[in-house]
C-alpha cells in the first residue's frame, strides 16, 4: 500500500532498526519505545488487521514474534513479556498496518498489564454474552 508507513518500511523508503527479518516478516524497534527493546513484528504484506491477513501469512507472522522474543529473552534479559495488537482508532491504533508489539517487561517498570487497558464490562452479563458468542 503506497501511504502505508510500515509497507514504506518494508520496501525501505523509509529507514528502520531492523533486528529481524525472514521470508515474509520484519521486525523492527519502536521509534518511540515504551519498553527497553519495544519491538514490532509486521507481516511484509499489507493488511489493517489480523483479520484481514490470510492464515498462513499470520501463522508466520506469530512464529516470527516467537523468534523475535527469544532473541530479546537472550540478549537483552528481561523478567517477562508484554504483547499488543491495537486494531481501530478506538483501541489506539495509530498505523493501519497489522503490527504485533513486543514490550519486554522488567522488575519495577512500572507497567501494569494488559487487564489495564479498558474496565467497562457494559450492562450484559457473562451468561448473555455466553448466549451470543457460543
Ligand atoms: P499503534 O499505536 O498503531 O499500535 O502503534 C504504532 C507504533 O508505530 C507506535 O508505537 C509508533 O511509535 C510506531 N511508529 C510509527 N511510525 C514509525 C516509524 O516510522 N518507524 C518506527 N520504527 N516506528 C514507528
Ligand atoms: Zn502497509
Amino acid at each position: 500500500m503506497t501511504d502505508c508507513v510500515f509497507c514504506k518500511i518494508v520496501k525501505g523508503e523509509i529507514q528502520s532498526n531492523t533486528v529481524y527479518e525472514d521470508e515474509s516478516n520484519l521486525a523492527f524497534l519502536d521509534i518511540n519505545p515504551q519498553a527497553m527493546g519495544h519491538t514490532m513484528v509486521i507481516s511484509k504484506t499489507h493488511a489493517s488487521s489480523l483479520l484481514e491477513l490470510d492464515d498462513d501469512k499470520l501463522k508466520s507472522l506469530i512464529i516470527a514474534v516467537k523468534e523475535m522474543a527469544k532473541k530479546i529473552k537472550d540478549k537483552l534479559n528481561p523478567d517477562g513479556f508484554s504483547y499488543g495488537i491495537n486494531q481501530g482508532k478506538i483501541s489506539g491504533q495509530s498505523v493501519p498496518h497489522l503490527h504485533i508489539h513486543i514490550f519486554p517487561r522488567y522488575e519495577n517498570d512500572g507497567g501494569s498489564s494488559v487487564h489495564s487497558i479498558v474496565k467497562n464490562p457494559g450492562p450484559r452479563s457473562v451468561e448473555e454474552i455466553y448466549e451470543v458468542l457460543k
